[in-house]
């Protein structure tokens, strides 16, 4: 049985190395993030043209996600590039007037200039993912003045987060806007918009991708607190393809204590409106540098698949870690592992919901047949994808395999969970789909004689919308 929990992996120095990316792509990688916070355009299109390369060369498909830096606020320089300690009791001031390259013992400059204006006496910031924590004890004019409440070791540009969130930076910066246009040039499945706020982030961001000539899906990485709010991350997720669960600044923005309640609830309301959703951020943290992972994390990655997650994501592990390979096929195991436990089976069949579209209705109907019949397998013909989204949504164990001869369809559905992209010319006449289709399955190893497949598809080919038929197949019959 193939594995149904996807694997993003993401790609950085450490894959760049001979022949790293060939073999974690083969152990199993089903899509690649690129983060435009690291690297220039042309090693990003290197990259993602490696990847299809790999991908051609092995008639599969590899997905990728481009991911936006977004305006993560971040302290600007140290006086040639020294790192300071700081200790708890120090007194330490983030100054918007300094000059950026001019950070010493005492203070530092910030990249964000409207911070002061932004934050109160007593709010506590989380520099350093966490690591070093101050308390603003006085605000004048632009210096932010804090007491170190939790010291460490400080350096050149480190990320700051407001404990419970409310900072109003915009969630797309100019940077994103340029890097919006790199996303088309690379043909990007999916671009991941970092920090939104609201469902008008997520609005913009598709105006310009289409302005852009982009036809990628938006992912919104949910790391800010005010957007955990009931209303505003349902307007996000709808109007997202999918969501991140980006658990690194979430966790900094709301404390790590309330994350994995929160992962639960991202993944149930993401799966409930039909969207993808991906669990992310030090997952295998500690592979970055050993060749096993610790228990705790297995658990985690188990979890995740047992919560429902479509994908679970590499991050640092196989970027800039020692063992990317080995990363990977830990992943891959755990994944496998964690799907045979029936929890990660149960089958919501929206029983008590109403169906707003006929390509909806039969993609339900079928997910009840085929988990109702035994199906070996359900294979969709898909013009858009959608169809696949909405079984995926049932987690029944049985594989989806969707077919499509659109290619950026099968690139997407590279990242829903359970689904296998294949390509199936689809222009052909009603009785000899049918044959094809069974053909096809059977070349794939996924049939054998006798097993039952249930079939969809739309009475008119090539219509996207247009799935409104559902069929019942026994493989090996001569009668299709
Ligand atoms: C995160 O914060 O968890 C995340 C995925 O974002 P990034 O890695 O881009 O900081």
């Amino acid at each position: 049985m193939p594995r149904r929990t996807k694997i993003l992996a993401t790609l950085g120095p450490a894959t760049d190395k001979e022949g790293v990316l060939a073999r974690i792509l083969a152990a199993g990688v089903n899509v690649v993030r690129i983060s435009f916070s690291h690297g220039s355009e042309q090693e990003h299109l290197n990259r993602v043209k490696a990847v299809g390369a790999w991908a051609q060369a092995n008639q599969t498909y590899v997905g990728v996600l481009m991911d936006l830096q977004g305006p993560k606020i971040r302290i600007a320089a140290f006086k040639d590039g020294m790192k300071i300690q700081l200790n708890n009791g120090d007194a330490f001031a983030l100054d918007a007037d300094l000059d950026e390259n001019l950070g010493n013992q005492h203070s530092v400059g910030i990249a964000y200039k409207k911070l002061p204006q932004e934050v109160q006496i007593g709010n506590v910031l989380l520099l350093d993912d966490g690591k070093i924590v101050l308390e603003v004890t006085s605000i004048k004019d632009n210096k932010i003045n804090t007491i170190v409440i939790q010291g460490g070791i400080l350096s050149d540009k480190k990320g700051i987060n407001l404990r419970g969130g409310g900072l109003s930076a915009n969630a797309l910066t100019e940077k994103d806007k340029k890097d919006i246009l790199i996303a088309a040039k690379a043909k990007a499945d999916y671009v991941a918009l970092s920090f939104p706020v609201s469902g008008d982030d997520v609005r913009e961001t598709k105006q310009l991708l289409k302005q852009a000539g982009c036809n990628a899906g938006v992912i919104s990485k949910i790391e800010r607190a005010e957007s955990l709010i009931e209303d505003v991350i349902l307007d996000i997720i709808k109007e997202s393809v999918g969501i991140m669960v980006a658990r690194g600044d979430l966790g900094v923005e709301i404390g790590d204590a309330q994350l994995p309640a929160q992962q639960k609830r991202l993944i149930k309301l993401a799966r409930s409106n039909n969207r993808i959703v991906i669990t992310a951020t030090q997952m295998l943290e500690s592979m970055i540098i050993s060749p096993i992972p610790t228990r705790a994390e297995v658990f985690d990655v188990a979890n995740a698949v047992l919560d429902g997650t479509d994908a679970v994501m590499l991050s640092a592990e196989t970027a800039v870690g020692d063992f990317p390979e080995n990363a990977v096929k830990t992943m891959h195991d755990v994944c496998i592992e964690a799907e045979k436990n029936p929890i990660a089976k149960i089958s919501h069949h929206r029983l008590d919901e109403t169906f707003t579209y006929i390509d909806e209705t039969i993609a339900m109907s079928a997910m009840y047949a085929a988990n109702h019949i035994g199906a070996r397998v359900i294979a969709t013909l898909t013009e858009s994808g959608k169809t696949a989204i909405w079984m995926s949504r049932i987690s029944s164990g049985i594989p989806i395999v969707a077919m499509s001869d659109k290619v950026s369809t099968l690139q997407k559905a590279t990242l829903y969970r359970g689904v296998h992209p294949c390509f199936l010319s689809t222009r052909r006449d009603w009785t000899e789909i049918n044959k094809a289709v069974i053909k096809r399955l059977q070349v794939g190893d996924f049939v054998y004689d006798g097993d039952f497949v249930i079939l969809t598809k739309g009475m008119y080919n090539n219509k996207s919308g247009g799935t409104n038929l559902m069929k019942i197949l026994t493989v090996g019959d001569s009668e299709y």
